[in-house]
């Protein structure tokens, strides 16, 4: 079917909304894509939801390519997969939880690993029934606590997962494999600008983890990007967690109690040092969070450079009540600070496990590694390797000094290895006769955020640019005039889609061309094509969005250009 607007339920807006930050957000709801429902819940309007399909189409069509089976699990979640393996704590306030009428607790699925994994073991017994790869594109649910940029990071929002499942672990690496081949042929074709980074560090051990990053000032992320070779990192990936000692070994934390007027001032006057003090025991809070913690004998806080760091007003020291039976608090990190901005100091001595290795280099003494907090949320009692990278510090593959950037995460593929087998006791016959524990895969990519990506990446200052193919049309016909001109557009309309072209075409009566090609530039479509003051002689323009290059030419090569 041609899209003819004058039928077509499409308001578009003059101004941008009150809330909206980020272009993405502006225009996908200028031009009509989608509609704020309430606080990070959308809904996708006629455009919108066919470029949600585009993207998805293609999606599906890469991950049937590596052997994928669609199928499609509930939204609504029992609870008790989800504690079996923790999860249903671990979540915390992400997890949106529901009662049915009996008071079953129920929740709306935010990942699906349980899930999988059960309807696995309950359909496959033996080795022979592996390797298999199952995805679904469907509706997730998490309670962001900022649900912001419109649907770049929604409470309701669809992603593609999909879960590898493999007798051993030379097949989860092939799963994996195939799985970062075929993102890469997924953003390839979609026109994303991306980089793969590792999601974490060397620390971690074993199991690999990466994420597709799309470069963009209104992403979320931050990674360090090399200008001369295909190094890049997610600073995510720059903290990593090491193994905390053993219990014995844990020092005991010495609480001190406040001053009345908590200032680094103060500070100093109450333990009786200079302000340019080295001091250890300190519990420092920032914006009303924890975040340093001096242990005795441990480590030091340089005062002097606490006090540069932060304005004397945001730091607060801990009392005994905040500090009781939190013997959890992360220890040895200061924060959280700006990962955007350029200089970060180390303001404590982080715990450094010998022998890490760390991408930038910066701990390389063993001792002094300079310190990040990326807002991230650390988990109960895990000791924090800390390492901050600045713009210019050597890239570790090649020397060149690196680049930081923003970026939206579109996508994530990690290998799980057992763990939600061993959750559920996943085992299949193997070659030998005996059970073998299956071993997992899980992979994201966000469906309708990777269309805010696409607008990030491609927009410009008169509205949204798609590239074709995901587009919700291939050509944009503007009638431009009265009858002749909506004729001819109708005509010319008919014809595109008789070869299997998209067509929208404009033929609203009583709207102004002007008005029309404001819409045409705001709406995105690749191709514009103007029935205006030369119809009569049968000759349109052909314009190109992006380029805003135009042509005029006869009905007839216009559309063998087109088709
Ligand atoms: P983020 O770091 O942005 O919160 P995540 O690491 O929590 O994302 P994953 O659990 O890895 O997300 O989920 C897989 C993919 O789903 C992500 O790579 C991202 O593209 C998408 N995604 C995650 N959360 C949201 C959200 N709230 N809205 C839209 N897409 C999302
Ligand atoms: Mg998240
Ligand atoms: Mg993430
Ligand atoms: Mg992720």
């Amino acid at each position: 079917m041609v899209q003819r607007m004058s039928r077509m339920m499409l308001k578009t807006l003059r101004d941008d909304p009150a809330d909206a930050e980020t272009t993405s957000h502006k225009l996908l709801v200028r031009a009509g894509y989608v509609r704020r429902t309430s606080a990070g819940i959308w809904t996708w309007l006629p455009l919108g939801k066919k470029v949600l399909e585009n993207v998805s189409r293609v999606v599906r069509e890469e991950m049937d390519a590596i052997g994928g089976q669609e199928v499609l699990l509930p939204a609504l979640l029992p609870k008790e997969p989800y504690e079996a393996t923790g999860r249903w704590e671990e979540y915390g306030d992400l997890l949106f939880r529901l009662k049915d009428r009996k008071g079953a607790d129920y929740l709306l699925g935010p990942t699906h690993e349980e899930i999988f994994t059960l309807t696995v073991k309950d359909q496959c017994t033996s080795y022979k029934d592996l390797p298999v790869i199952l995805y679904q594109i469907q509706t997730k649910y998490r309670d962001e606590a900022r649900p912001r940029s419109g649907v770049l990071r929604g409470r309701e929002f669809q992603m593609k997962d999909s879960y590898s499942f493999d007798a051993d672990d030379e097949g989860l690496a092939e799963s994996y494999r195939l799985h970062r081949e075929a993102y890469t042929r997924i953003f390839e074709r979609l026109g994303l600008d991306y980089r793969i980074v590792s999601a974490v560090s060397g620390a971690m051990g074993g199991s690999a983890s990466e994420e597709f990053l799309a470069p963009a000032g209104a992403g979320e992320d931050t990674f360090v990007d090399c200008p001369a070779c295909d190094y890049a990192a997610n600073t995510e990936a720059v903290t990593a967690v090491v193994e905390p000692p053993a219990p014995a070994e844990h020092p005991a934390v010495e609480v001190l109690d406040t001053p009345d007027t908590p200032t680094i001032e103060t500070l100093a006057e109450f333990l009786d040092v200079p302000a340019s003090a080295t001091l250890k025991n300190l519990l420092v809070k920032v914006d009303g969070e924890i975040t340093a913690v001096g242990v005795p004998g441990d480590r030091e806080v340089d005062l002097g450079k606490l006090g540069e760091h932060l304005a004397p007003a945001e730091v607060e020291l801990v009392t005994a009540e905040d500090f009781a039976g939190r013997p959890d608090l992360v220890r040895g990190y200061v924060g959280p600070q700006d990962l955007a901005g350029k200089s970060f100091r180390y303001l404590a001595d982080p715990r450094v496990a010998p022998g890490t290795s760390w991408i930038t280099g910066a701990n390389q003494d063993g001792k002094h590694a300079r310190n990040v907090v990326c807002g991230r949320d650390f988990e109960v009692d895990q000791y924090l390797d800390v390492v901050v990278v600045e713009p210019g510090d050597p890239c570790p593959k090649c020397g060149t000094g690196l680049e930081i950037g923003r970026a939206i995460e579109i996508g994530h593929i990690f290998q799980l290895g057992r763990k939600y087998a061993d959750a559920f006791q996943l085992d299949v016959l193997g070659r030998e006769g005996k059970p073998v524990r299956v071993t997992m895969g899980s992979y994201g990519i966000g469906v309708s955020r990777a269309v805010a990506a696409l607008a990030e990446q491609t927009a410009d200052d008169k509205g949204l640019c798609w590239p074709a193919g995901i587009a919700p049309a291939d050509v944009h016909v503007v009638a431009a005039g009265k009858a002749k001109q909506t004729e001819l557009a109708l005509e010319v309309s008919d014809k595109l889609h008789a070869a299997g072209v998209r067509v929208l075409v404009d033929d609203r009566a009583g709207v102004s061309p002007g008005v029309k090609f404001t819409d045409a530039e705001l709406l995105g479509v690749p191709t514009i094509l103007v029935a205006g003051r030369r119809a009569g002689e049968g000759v349109v323009e052909l314009k190109d969005r992006r380029t805003g290059e135009r042509e005029e030419l006869p009905v007839d090569e216009a559309l063998a250009r087109l088709t």
